[in-house]
C-alpha cells in the first residue's frame, strides 16, 4: 500500500465490502444485481463499498471489459474509492503466498482429459473431481504444471473451521449471525496455482479480501461452497476471515445462472436499447 492510498484507507470508513468482476466480457443482470445488493448492503452497514477486477486470467481479460465495467457501474449510479485493486498487478504477492503454503502442494500435470477419464466423483460445481495422480507419480520438472494441495494434509493442519454467514432475504442482508462447519475436503486436491497463471482464483480472493480489509464478502450463491475452500486457505495463510453473505442468482427465462457465456443480456446492450437506470434497479427489485 502506498502512503496515498494509506491516507485515503484511513479516511474511508468500515466495514468494508467489495464488487469483484472479471473484465472478461460485459457485466449482465446479474452482475447488476450483486453490485447493487453490495452497495445496499454497504449502506446497510455503515461502510464503504470497493470495486476488485479480478484479471488473473490475463488472456480473457480485456481492458476494455475493465473499462466498460466501470462505466456501466457509474451509470447505475454506483461509486467506489480509488485506487482500484486489480488482480494482475499483483503476482507477485499470491506467489509468496503459494510459497508459504510449502508442502502442502505437489505439482500435477495432468490434463483435463485425463483428470475426466479417472474421476469417480465430482467437486461442488460439478467438475471431476481430482483422483491425487500425481500425489504419488511426480510429474517431470519443465513441463507445464499446476499446483495443487494436500487436502487431507492441509485439513490436520488447519483444524476445525468455522465460517460465519449472515443470512440472506432478497435484497437485504440478515442481522443474525451464524456459524457453520466449513467442508472443505468436497473439493479433493484443489489446484491452487493453474497451469496459465501464477495463482487461483481461490488463492487471489483470500489474499486480496485480507489485504483490502474486507469485513463483509457480498456475491452470489454459486460461490456458497467455494467459502468452505477459502476458509481453509485463510487459516493456513493466517489471514482474517470476513462475514459471508450469499444472494439468490438472476435467473433468464430459461432459469438458467446467467454467465457470460451464455446468451446473457449485458447491461449496455439494455441501455443502448433506451433502459434507464432506473429500470434495471426496478427490474431486479431494488
Ligand atoms: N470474480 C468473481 C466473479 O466474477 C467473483 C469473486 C467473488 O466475489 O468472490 O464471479
Ligand atoms: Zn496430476
Amino acid at each position: 500500500m502506498t502512503v496515498w492510498s494509506a491516507v485515503l484507507a484511513s479516511l474511508m470508513s468500515g466495514p468494508f465490502l467489495r464488487f469483484a468482476p472479471s473484465p472478461n466480457g460485459y457485466l449482465h443482470l446479474g452482475h447488476g444485481f450483486s453490485a447493487l445488493f453490495t452497495w445496499r448492503a454497504a449502506t446497510h452497514l455503515g461502510g464503504t463499498a470497493l470495486l476488485r477486477i479480478e484479471d488473473i486470467d490475463t488472456v480473457r481479460c480485456k481492458p476494455e471489459y475493465d473499462a466498460a465495467i466501470r462505466e456501466d457501474l457509474a451509470w447505475l449510479g454506483l461509486d467506489w474509492p480509488q485506487p482500484v485493486l486489480r488482480q494482475s498487478e499483483r503476482f507477485a504477492l499470491y506467489r509468496a503466498a503459494a510459497a508459504r503454503l510449502g508442502d502442502l502442494l505437489y505439482a500435477c500435470n495432468c490434463s483435463r482429459a485425463e483428470i475426466a477419464a479417472r474421476a469417480t466423483r465430482t467437486d461442488p460445481d460439478g467438475a471431476p473431481l481430482y483422483d491425487g495422480h500425481c500425489r504419488h507419480h511426480p510429474p517431470p520438472a519443465g513441463s507445464q504444471l499446476q499446483w495443487r494441495i494436500k487436502m487431507d494434509e492441509a485439513i490436520a493442519r488447519a483444524g476445525p473451521l468455522g465460517i460465519a454467514e449472515l443470512a440472506v432475504d432478497g435484497i437485504n442482508i440478515g442481522e443474525t449471525l451464524e456459524t457453520r462447519l466449513a467442508n472443505p475436503a468436497l473439493w479433493g486436491d484443489a489446484v491452487i496455482v493453474r497451469k496459465d497463471t501464477p495463482t487461483s482464483y481461490h488463492l487471489s480472493v483470500v489474499v486480496d479480501d485480507a489485504a483490502q480489509g474486507i469485513t463483509h464478502v457480498t456475491r452470489g450463491m454459486d460461490l456458497h461452497a467455494a467459502t468452505d475452500l477459502h476458509a481453509l486457505l485463510q487459516k493456513l495463510l493466517r489471514l482474517p476471515a470476513p462475514i459471508y453473505a450469499h444472494h439468490g442468482l438472476v435467473c433468464d427465462d430459461a432459469d438458467l445462472k446467467l454467465s457470460k457465456s451464455k446468451r446473457s443480456v449485458s447491461l449496455r446492450s439494455l441501455r443502448e436499447a433506451g433502459w434507464l437506470s432506473q429500470d434495471i434497479r426496478g427490474q431486479l427489485g431494488f
